[in-house]
């Protein structure tokens, strides 16, 4: 021989595991054995580590340890939305036969095992691994050539978890904007495009799974056939008319829904197309810094979502968030909005009914997606009849109404289609206490099925039988401790304990047949009770598939409506949010905005609605501040000088914020506003820390303002804030003062510009539109009150120091910085030429100003510590110690 010792191949387990695997590279694979799932390998370290559980070995494979480590099922779903959350995709691989099955085909044929299903971020559908309140969007992306060195993107944006299919197109400047708005938890491209250098950046930073598919796999003719087979259509003319770009990505979208739902074809409604230009273009560094849905630091509460959220239900809340995403432009449908708010905001006993019945709907989209999976249970089904019979009282006490705006007359119609006869039927065939999975039984209710009725019957005679046989045992033997009992392995058994009489005990060997002996009792069995066992199971596996029969016919209604009641759904959903809007109107006094296609911008008495809720708690005022960017005669910008602290930021975003809001479709925080529909929105705020991203935070700021002045046309908002602050003085100086002329003479679009250069001011007098506002302080004494007061006019100071001071710094160095600043202005003062804005040409070769000595000399410092004593206030002890202190100064 050879001597080498022969390595043993795989067992026939670990050789389905590894061709199971193989299969699915890229993801986790739970394998199914028994109670748990298993991972091996390197995926078994994976998930340890990501979960915390314990990593342990099983077998060898090469003549190396196995890494292994389980969950067990019943647990599976925490450790999945873990592993999700992740951003991990797993592969659920299941027993698909029974063991029994395998061990008769021979002593070493594995169990056959199939995945059924990937769970991925953008494709699940369990309540308990989804956020009621926020979709759990999957995006697709796909491109076509405009022009020789330009894109369009088409973005198919599915919720499998609702059934919502959109389709838009964006041009390539704008993807990152849409990616954004969508905010989804996955995205699907071809290889080409995520390998597209020009995108690395998007995909590096997206809070998405990236999910690259082989191009060859995304040819325009299988997208085309995809769409057409999802939907059973020869032609998808029906549908309107798509870009190539669209199909692209719907035809993405569709064969990584198929790949991930497996055996299940998902019910996707309808895709709908968004219009290019019928939404508000916003960015995503806009998005971001405006804090629509969510705060710099990624929270909801302190956005502006959540503080304009009033609504009641969670397909409510997922709409609101979907329309602040997505503002629109079209003024008809803006206004059609403001008509159905404005509506509920009078009618406050419709509005109260509206919110009282949409507080008790429940998940309605979400129930009916699972439903149409096959993967619903029977509380699925109730939630179905409990929103359609909300659906049909708010269609019928909408209907009541006279004169109904098209909105609410639009969604009353829907509303009162839902199907009562479907209602009826489960209210009739469902129990009033209902278990969470099918595979439970016993959620029929009593008197719908007579067959059910008498299978269960039977169950439950049988229980008694048991006992009357129990009870003639026990006589027969003459043991009165007898009892007849079960469990899982043995079935029913009669029990006797140890310490039972030796006579009874022949009788027992006698009658019965011996199972086992414990160490305090023995078992049997009989020919009698055998039988009955199979009488009971018999029963109880009967009643639970006749329980699956009716539960499968009631599933097979509900998914041949599943498009009417999709759209009942959606009519809830924006039923709750237009009665949020007006509840909030109501409750904080918000005025209808008028939004017409002028370039006006005129805010009366406007308020930033997340800083006013803020203090509001602390039960400080709120200053309201009226903004006119009309353009007649002066301001279509806005240049804002201030000192620190006084309100400059919050009195841009809340413009910003009013605008968006009354885009949406909602009242604003004014008392009166009256806006030229926006067609993009712009914030940049300078320099702000931004090391997480790895750029210079002075170059992320150049590169987002070049997106503005390059992209604001005439109708857009643009909103600056600090910019050039991230560079040295003159530089900055230069860049912001050259932005707010180009902001002027080429966009001329309406601008508000905070900033702390106050030479800037002095543009006044040479741009015809530009007008200078300041925050208004009140000096006295000891300090400033800012009153956060926008007033016309220039800020006379900065009043850093009083800031600093009510900051806290030490006394002993806000004085020091009054010394600095007095000799810095001096010398300001003695300077032959002052510089000014206007003398161009000199202004890049002007010196900065020379300090002063800038080290604290000796004399200062026992000045300073001198002040600080106060000989009044001193024990004699901290005289001794002031005393020794001077002495080590000097
Ligand atoms: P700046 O940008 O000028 O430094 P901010 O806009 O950040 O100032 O405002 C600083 C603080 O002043 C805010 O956090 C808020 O507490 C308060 N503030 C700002 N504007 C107002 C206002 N209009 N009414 C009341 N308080 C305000």
């Amino acid at each position: 021989g050879s001597g080498t010792a022969e390595v043993a191949g795989p067992t026939p387990m670990m050789a389905q595991y590894i061709e199971i695997k193989a299969a699915n590279p890229d993801c986790l694979l739970f394998y199914r054995m028994g109670d748990f799932y298993e991972l091996f390998f390197s995926d078994a370290e994976t998930a340890s580590r990501a979960l915390g559980i314990v990593l342990t070995k099983r077998g060898k494979h090469g003549g190396a340890d196995i890494p292994m480590c389980g969950v067990p099922v019943e647990r599976a779903d925490d450790y999945l939305s873990r592993l999700i959350g992740l951003g991990h995709r797993v592969a659920v691989c299941e027993q698909t036969e029974d063991p029994a099955e395998a061990k008769r085909r021979g002593p070493k044929s594995v169990v056959r095992r199939e995945v059924v299903r990937l769970v991925t971020p953008g494709t699940i559908t369990e309540d308990r691994l989804l956020d009621p309140g926020s979709a759990n969007l999957l995006l697709a992306i796909g491109r076509r050539k405009v022009s020789d060195a330009a894109f369009a993107y088409g973005l198919a944006a599915i919720d499998i978890s609702t059934g919502r299919f959109a389709l838009s197109e964006v041009p390539g400047a704008d993807l990152a904007g849409a990616i954004a708005r969508h905010d989804p938890r996955e995205i699907v491209l071809s290889d080409a495009i995520h390998a597209d250098p020009a995108l690395a950046r998007l995909w590096a930073e997206t809070r998405a799974a990236v999910v690259p598919l082989a191009q060859a796999e995304l040819e325009p003719a299988s997208a085309e056939r995809r769409l057409r087979e999802q939907y059973g259509v020869a032609t998808l003319d029906g549908f309107g008319t798509f870009t190539r770009a669209e199909i692209a990505a719907a035809g993405a979208a569709l064969l990584y829904v198929a790949r991930t739902q497996l055996a299940a074809r998902a019910p996707l409604c309808v895709p709908t197309r968004e219009e290019a230009g019928t939404t508000l273009a916003i960015d995503a560094a806009t998005r971001a810094n405006l804090e629509l849905t969510r705060t710099l630091s990624g929270e909801r509460v302190g956005s502006l979502l959540d503080a304009i959220d009033r609504t009641v239900s969670a397909n409510g809340a997922r709409l609101l968030a979907e329309h602040l995403a997505g503002p629109l432009t079209e003024l008809a449908a803006i206004a059609r909005r403001h008509d159905a708010v404005a509506r509920l905001v009078e009618d406050r006993a419709l509005r109260a009914a509206l919110r009282d019945a949409l507080a008790r709907a429940p998940d309605l989209a979400r129930a009916l997606s699972r439903t149409g999976l096959g993967r619903a249970g029977p509380r699925d089904l109730a939630a179905i009849r409990d929103g359609l019979d909300v659906a049909l009282a708010l269609g019928a006490r909408l209907a009541d109404g006279t004169d109904l705006p098209d909105d609410l007359a639009r969604l009353a119609k829907i509303l009162a289609r839902a199907d009562r006869d479907l209602v009826e039927t489960l209210r009739a065939s469902l129990a009033d206490e209902l278990p969470l999975n099918r595979r439970d039984g016993g959620y029929v209710r009593v008197g719908y099925h007579p067959e059910i009725d008498e299978a269960r019957l039977l169950g439950s005679d049988s229980r008694k039988v048991v006992a009357a046989l129990q009870a003639r045992y026990a006589e027969e033997t003459g043991c009165r401790t007898l009892r007849i009992k079960h469990n899982g392995l043995l079935g029913y058994f009669i029990e006797v304990p140890q310490s039972v009489g030796e006579a009874c005990l022949k009788g027992l060997m006698r009658d019965f047949v011996h199972r086992q002996t414990m160490i305090d009792a023995m078992r049997f069995t009989s020919v009698e009770l055998g039988a009955l066992e199979q009488k009971i199971f018999g029963a109880a596996d009967r009643a639970l598939a006749l329980e699956a029969s009716v539960f499968d016919d009631l599933s097979a209604r509900i998914v041949a409506q599943a498009e009417a009641i999709g759209g009942i759904a959606e009519a809830l959903a924006a039923l709750d949010v237009a009665a949020s809007h007006a509840e909030l109107a109501v409750e904080l006094d918000w005025c209808r905005p008028q939004v017409d296609a002028s370039m006006s911008f005129v805010i009366a008495e406007g308020r930033h609605p997340v800083v006013e809720a803020a203090l509001r708690k602390s039960g400080t005022a709120f200053i309201a501040n009226d903004c006119d960017l009309s353009g007649e005669g002066r301001g279509r910008i806005r240049l804002i000088t201030g000192p620190n602290m006084g309100g400059k930021s919050t009195y841009l975003r809340q413009n910003a914020l009013i605008a968006v809001l009354a885009q949406v479709g909602a009242f604003v925080p004014a008392r009166e506003a009256r806006i030229g529909r926006v067609d993009r929105l712009f914030s940049r705020v300078g320099a702000a820390d931004d090391l997480a991203r790895g750029q210079s935070t002075f170059m992320v700021e150049m590169v987002e303002t070049a997106a503005i002045l390059n992209q604001a046309t005439r109708h857009s908002l643009v909103i600056l804030d600090e910019i050039g602050r991230g560079t040295a003085t003159y530089d900055g100086l230069s860049i912001a003062w050259a932005c707010l002329e180009h902001l002027h003479e080429a966009n001329a679009c309406r601008s508000l510009f905070a900033t702390h250069f106050h030479e800037l001011t002095a543009l006044g007098q040479r741009l015809a539109r530009l007008d200078n506002a300041t925050l208004k302080v009140a000096e006295h004494r000891d300090g400033v009150v800012f009153l956060h007061e926008v007033v016309p006019g220039v800020a006379e100071r900065s009043y850093g120091l009083q800031v600093a001071r009510i900051a806290g710094l030490p006394s002993a160095v806000v004085a020091r910085a009054g010394a600095i600043l007095k000799g810095l202005e001096k010398a300001e003062r003695e300077r032959p030429s002052r510089p000014r804005i206007d003398d161009l040409p000199l202004f890049a070769s002007l010196a900065p100003p020379p300090l002063p000595e800038p080290a604290i000399e000796a004399d200062d410092r026992l000045g300073l510590l001198l002040d600080a004593i106060d000989p009044d206030a001193l024990t004699p002890r901290e005289a001794m110690e002031a005393l020794y202190r001077l002495k080590r100064e000097r």
